[in-house]
């Protein structure tokens, strides 16, 4: 599977915001970002002109790197989302958001999406008592993620169920931190991704 293997701070310097790709080192002053927010590179400083294509692909690129999938899959999302009733732009973001590494992370079992999907492909997951490994996997309202049984010691994996204490897990997940179970409460709607996106540029810039 492709991957991104450069140092993800450098996205979160590029987009000019946090992105939070590092887990709870995002939330220290190790952030790389806190220390320098301007671009990377040689002209990172500069400001150029910006043209209405280099700000919409921007955003895409932006939410690319927080769901950490490249641009094959991201069409491919994007595509989905436009065969679904409604806005597509919030279609994608929805879509992007049920994506079982996502709900990982989101739940707390993972600091960061790059750690969940890690966990998710090396088979740590059960969805309603099967195994799925599959990180693009989406989650539909009623299931049921689960630890396995014989991961629960992971000392890794409960320092980050202590953490998302402090950032809160979405409404429309509940987490039954006895049982490292998750439930899908509800659909996920555009008012529960907080992130700044103006998913509307996405749209334009697919429909060129
Ligand atoms: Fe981005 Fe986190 Fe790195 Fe800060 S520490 S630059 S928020 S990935």
């Amino acid at each position: 599977m492709a991957r991104h293997i450069e140092s993800v701070c450098k996205f979160c310097r590029r987009e000019g915001l946090k992105l939070f790709l590092k887990g709870d080192r995002c939330y220290t002053d190790k952030c790389a970002f806190d220390r320098r927010s301007y671009a990377p590179g040689q002209h990172g400083q500069a400001r150029g002109k910006t043209s209405a294509y280099a700000v919409q692909l921007r955003e895409k690129q932006k939410v690319k790197r927080v769901y950490g999938i490249m641009e094959k899959q991201f069409r491919g999302n994007f595509k989905r989302a436009e065969k679904i009733k409604g806005i597509t732009g919030e279609n994608l973001l929805t879509l992007l958001e049920r994506r079982l590494d996502n709900v990982v992370c989101r739940l707390g079992f993972a600091d960061s999406r790059r750690e969940a999907r890690q966990l998710v492909m090396h088979n740590h997951f059960t969805v309603n008592t099967r195994n799925v490994n599959i990180p693009s996997y989406i989650v539909k309202a009623g299931e049921v993620v689960q630890l396995k049984e014989r991961d629960r010691k992971s000392a890794k994996i409960n320092q980050s169920l202590e953490a998302v204490e402090r950032r809160g897990i979405p409404q429309w997940l509940e987490l039954d931190k006895a049982n490292y179970k998750g439930i899908i409460k509800a659909m996920p709607k555009r008012d529960d991704i907080t992130m700044p996106v103006q998913e509307q540029l996405i749209v334009e810039l697919y429909s060129k």
